[in-house]
């Protein structure tokens, strides 16, 4: 019966249609992060350039005012006692509150109009030429802060001016602009001022003003600019964007392309590697899991292939030999014995294979801890020796044991070591010829204690040296059945899979070789750290 297919697990619930996409979000981050960069950047250069450019207005306003003023006392004091004249007159008329005498003399001097003021039309003269050099207003002011001359209005029609900041501040010699809403255009306006003086005296004030968005008209014009550059950088950005992002994410797809059609077992999926970053990597990676899966089902379809085959073998045997006794053997009893007997043998044969296989799928699924206690491997080593001679001599083989009288105790099993070792003898025994030699020999090399077994026999071609501990596997298939059935291995190509498992039990690791005189030697290698602390 097929297994059934795992249910896919549910895609997270997403709020937001663009969550859906890696390539949108990357995007979308993208472009968010450089739309705050810009907006920071221009914000701090918006505030730079406007603060140097309102400094740099407010500094000209000021020079000007002063330039302004010095130009104007020449001509002021030409006419000084005329200025005062009409100063005069015009406080007396605001007051109102004049004496009868003073009023006489008043009437008398310049009757009810004002005094004539012969520099008044010279200063409106001064005051627009300033203007339209400085491209700012001119006002200039009696010391009582009344206009006399205006660029832009009539002089009457401006209020007194006095109490102004920057005119308190040029009373007092200091410089000091100030912003504040034109009394006529009601535009934010930046004032200055300067004192015109001669020799001490005050003749009078210039007052400069420019409206601010002459000066805040640049940095419109800047952020335009800023914002048009913006534009353009977001839209080049987001294009960058785009193709960086479908770059980054097309590895991604392959992989989730590849990924079902595994899902569907087509493990013949391998994706390509185009970078050398982590996608790189990834991809890397998935391929290599790819074929590490590919090189599983292979050995898994191998091992139930190969243990079909060994089981049937048998299996054969039986069958032919009770059909046969059935069919009317069973009135011959000399062959009738003999073929029992073979099914009883056969059946032995089939009961040590399942034994194996299951010690087998028990020692890879469950990794034992190590002992607490170290054990010397050298009276284990020697008693396997000992056990061995008797076989060794049945083969007309010698055996030579090169051990030394102890080693640094090691925290292994030990009776999974005799089982290594006397597995591997007998091997060496069943594939050497008489008259040949069978070596057992332990050192420690490298911080490891190595147990070895070399032989004299045919050895084992090269390119199937790495294939020999898999599960079935047999060099000759035909040469060494059945020829000791006492072994842990059954003939059947498992007995070196047992021991390498054994050896992983233990935390060691077993390769062989040829020696450079013929013959296999076989090594197994456990680590000194396992040693037990004393
Ligand atoms: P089996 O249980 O059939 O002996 P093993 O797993 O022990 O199988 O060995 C696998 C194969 O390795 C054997 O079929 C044999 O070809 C080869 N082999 C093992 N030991 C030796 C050796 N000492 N000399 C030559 N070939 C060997």
């Amino acid at each position: 019966m097929p297994l059934p297919t795992p249910p896919t697990p549910p895609t997270p619930s997403t709020r937001w249609p663009w969550q859906r996409s890696l390539q949108v979000r990357i995007v979308v981050a993208y472009g968010g992060v450089f739309l705050v960069v810009l907006a920071l950047l221009m914000a701090v250069v918006v505030r730079v350039v406007y603060q140097a450019q309102l400094s740099d207005a407010e500094h000209n306003l000021e020079i000007q005012a002063f330039l302004a003023a010095n130009a104007l006392e020449d001509p002021l004091s030409g006419y000084a006692s005329e200025f005062e004249e009409y100063a005069k007159w015009e406080s007396d008329h605001r007051e109102g509150g004049e004496s009868d005498d003073e009023s006489e003399d008043r009437d008398q001097s310049s009757g009810d109009t004002p005094p004539a003021v012969p520099i008044a039309g010279r200063l409106q003269a001064v005051a627009a030429l300033y203007a339209s050099d400085t491209n700012a207003r001119i006002t200039i002011l009696e010391p009582q802060g009344d206009a006399v001359a205006d660029s832009a209005y009539p002089f009457a029609e401006v209020t007194n001016q006095f109490a102004q900041t920057e005119v308190q501040a040029a009373l007092a010699g200091e410089e000091q602009h100030d912003i504040r809403l034109d009394e006529f255009t009601s535009r934010l306006t930046v004032y200055a001022a300067a004192p015109i003086q001669q020799r001490g005296r005050l003749l009078g004030i210039v007052q400069i003003a420019q409206p601010m968005d002459e000066v805040t008209g640049a940095i419109a014009r800047l952020v335009l600019s800023l914002l048009a550059a913006g534009l353009l950088a977001l839209t080049v950005t987001t294009g960058l964007g785009i193709w960086i992002s479908r770059r980054l994410v097309q590895p991604v797809r392959a992989l989730e392309a590849a990924s079902l059609a595994i899902a569907q077992g087509d493990l013949s999926q391998q994706v390509p590697v185009t970078s050398a970053d982590e996608l790189g990597a990834l991809a890397r990676a998935f391929n290599r899991m790819v074929g590490e899966l590919q090189r599983m089902i292979e050995q898994q379809r191998l091992f139930i292939a190969n243990a079909s085959h060994e089981l049937r073998t048998p299996l054969t045997n039986i069958k032919l030999r009770s059909e046969a006794l059935l069919g009317g053997l069973l009135d011959e009893r000399a062959m009738a014995e003999r073929y029992l007997a073979e099914i009883d043998s056969e059946a032995d044969r089939l009961t040590r294979l399942a034994n194996t296989l299951l010690d087998l799928s028990r020692l890879e699924d469950v990794q034992s801890p190590p002992p607490d206690a170290a054990v010397d491997v050298i009276p284990v080593l020697r008693s396997v020796a000992q056990a061995m001679q008797m076989r060794i001599g049945k083969a007309n083989q010698k055996l030579h044991t090169e051990l030394p009288d102890s080693l640094p105790g090691l925290r292994v099993w030990p009776e999974q070591v005799e089982a290594i070792v006397v597995n591997l003898l007998d091997n060496a025994i069943k594939f050497t010829p008489p008259g040949g030699d069978v070596r057992l020999s332990a050192q420690v090399v490298d911080g490891e204690c190595r147990i070895r077994v070399a032989d004299t026999g045919p050895g084992i071609p090269a390119d199937e040296l790495p294939l020999i501990f898999q599960r079935f596997y047999r060099v000759d298939k035909a040469r060494s059945r059945y020829q000791n059935r006492d072994a842990i291995g059954t003939g059947a190509g498992l007995g070196l899979s047992i021991v390498a498992a054994l050896v992983a039990q233990n935390r060691g690791r077993i390769w062989a070789e040829n020696g450079a005189a013929g013959g296999a030697a076989f090594t197994v290698a456990f680590p000194l750290s396992q040693r037990a602390d004393p």
